[in-house]
């Protein structure tokens, strides 16, 4: 009896260490581990600054990282975090698309990682990390400021999701002052495949969903698939830069092939098969909303005012959702 509790005892302190060690590596981030050797580095919406998510995998030799994150605090502990889940190197970096959350990251994988992208994603950082950066420096200290403001006048200031916001603007100005532009060393069209030790890896374009160019990794063998921003799970996803209707045709086939269940957000906690048919639906509510309302020949200030579903109220992110009706409404007026 006194073994059993003994063993029970060491059994839980030992889960207890294991996890304390894996899960909140980071106050940035959470760690979930997917599969051996494959974990999800899922942002911490109270003030994290990685802002998106990412993954880690392990490919037997060295590690290949998905989505080195937005700021340089947040990308400093996920490489040390891949070097203590793996005791290895990190060899390759692939960015999902070029917004600046997922790519800012790259610099600490520099020297030694090949940074990896499609073809398109590298000319489209060169075009708009420069610009962006500039835009952000005028702005980052007054909305800072004003969102900081707002949570304190807050009453249920627990509530709301303006952590993830004023975390999004610490990030940018803590990090401003240290950042330099790494784009990818390598590039693809359409698909190509990273042969591990332990696993292979592919990796897919997908035009003209979130973005021009956004790219998935697909782990075979385990069935997981890590969907940067063409994946948003309890989030409002983001549609200004994309076209919705080529978007869902990608979730579409991922929904309807039967050899992955486990998908790994840009956004939000993992999810599978049902929350892809959740943002599928989201993007269908969100246009037969604007469709409706041009039919009733509204206009586009008067559609963005259309509240938010109730099947979707509890999202973060919420600020997209009247962007995304403006964004679609530009778009369906012309048709
Ligand atoms: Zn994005």
């Amino acid at each position: 009896m006194k073994d059993i509790f003994f063993t029970t005892v060491m059994a839980l302190f030992a889960i207890s260490s294991l996890q304390a060690q894996t899960d909140r590596p980071s106050p940035h981030f959470d760690i979930k581990p997917l599969a051996p050797g494959v974990w999800a580095a899922i942002n911490n919406d109270h003030y994290g600054h990685a802002i998106c998510n990412a993954g880690i995998v392990d490919l037997g030799r060295e590690v290949l990282i998905f989505d080195p994150f937005m700021n340089i605090d947040a990308a400093t502990d996920l490489k040390a975090v891949a070097k203590k889940l793996t005791s290895k190197e990190v060899k390759y970096v692939i960015n999902s698309h070029y917004h600046n959350d997922h790519i800012r990251g790259n610099q600490l994988f520099k020297p030694g990682a090949t940074i990896i992208s499609t073809y398109q994603t590298r000319v489209d950082q060169n075009i708009n990390e420069p610009k962006e950066r500039a835009a952000e420096m005028k702005i980052a200290d007054k909305v800072l400021t004003s969102l900081q403001e707002q949570y304190k006048s807050m009453k249920n200031p627990e509530e709301s999701e303006l952590p993830l916001w004023i975390a999004d603007f610490e990030g940018i100005k803590s990090s401003a002052p240290l950042l330099r532009l790494v784009v990818p060393d390598g590039t693809f069209n359409e698909e190509m495949w990273i042969y591990g030790n332990d696993r292979d890896v592919k990796i897919v374009e997908y035009r003209d969903g979130h973005t021009t160019s956004d790219c998935m990794l697909f782990l075979p063998k385990e069935g997981i698939v890590f969907g940067g921003d063409l994946l948003f799970v309890e989030r409002h996803p983001s549609f200004s830069d994309g076209k919705p209707d080529e978007w869902y045709k990608h979730l579409e086939a991922l929904e309807q092939n039967p050899d992955y269940a486990v998908y790994v957000p840009g956004h939000g906690p993992v999810g599978g098969k049902n929350e892809i048919a959740e943002l599928k639906n989201y993007i269908r509510d969100l246009q037969k909303i604007v469709r409706e309302g041009i039919d009733k020949g509204l206009s586009d200030e008067a559609i963005v005012q259309y509240p938010v579903p109730e099947r979707y109220k509890s999202w973060k992110l919420s600020r997209f959702y009247a962007e995304n009706l403006k964004f679609l409404a530009s778009i369906m007026h012309k048709k």
